[in-house]
């Protein structure tokens, strides 16, 4: 088991709508530890920055739209296999096709309005939390050693 860190976004639709205790009550209770957060009102070029991996596909205007309309929740999360198991926590993308208890099942209103992100592997994972979080130096094993 590995130490990681993921980036997890609750997204509009979930922030607005009074879920980010509830959520933040989920990641608590899988020991997915906080160590940043930021509450961020994205602009269109930032979410499409952030999205760029969906340039083209026919809801990147749509999505990016969304992601920019009101104010979201950014948070680095640490755990072991944290990014796997906060996948997993998550449910599909697309909540009707969610397992029962995940946080779209419980949150998301649709496929595009699904509450929540979550980096999807180590690589992603590193690109969005220096997307948010530039220049800075998180993970606990390295800031143990410099204690
Ligand atoms: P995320 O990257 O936000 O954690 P994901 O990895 O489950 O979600 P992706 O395929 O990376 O899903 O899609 C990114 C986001 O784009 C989705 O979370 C959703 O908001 C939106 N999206 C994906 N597929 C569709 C679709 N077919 N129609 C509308 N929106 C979509
Ligand atoms: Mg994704």
């Amino acid at each position: 088991m590995a130490l990681e860190l993921t980036l997890t976004i609750i997204k509009p639709d979930a922030f607005s709508a009074g879920h980010a205790g509830d959520i933040i009550k989920i990641f608590e209770a899988n020991q997915f530890k906080i160590v940043a957060a930021r509450l961020v009102n994205l602009t269109r070029s930032e979410a499409e920055g952030f999205y760029a991996i969906h340039r083209g596909k026919p809801f990147f205007e749509s999505l990016t739209a969304f992601m920019s309309s009101a104010p979201a929740l950014v948070m680095v999360l640490e755990g072991e296999n944290v990014i796997a198991r906060l996948r997993e926590t998550m449910g599909a993308t697309d909540p009707a096709r969610a397992a029962a208890g995940t946080i779209r099942k419980l949150y998301a209103q649709d496929i595009e309005r699904n509450a929540i992100h979550g980096s999807d592997a180590p690589e992603t994972a590193a690109f969005e939390i220096s997307y948010f979080f530039p220049g800075i130096e998180l993970l606990a094993s390295a800031r143990a050693k410099q204690l």
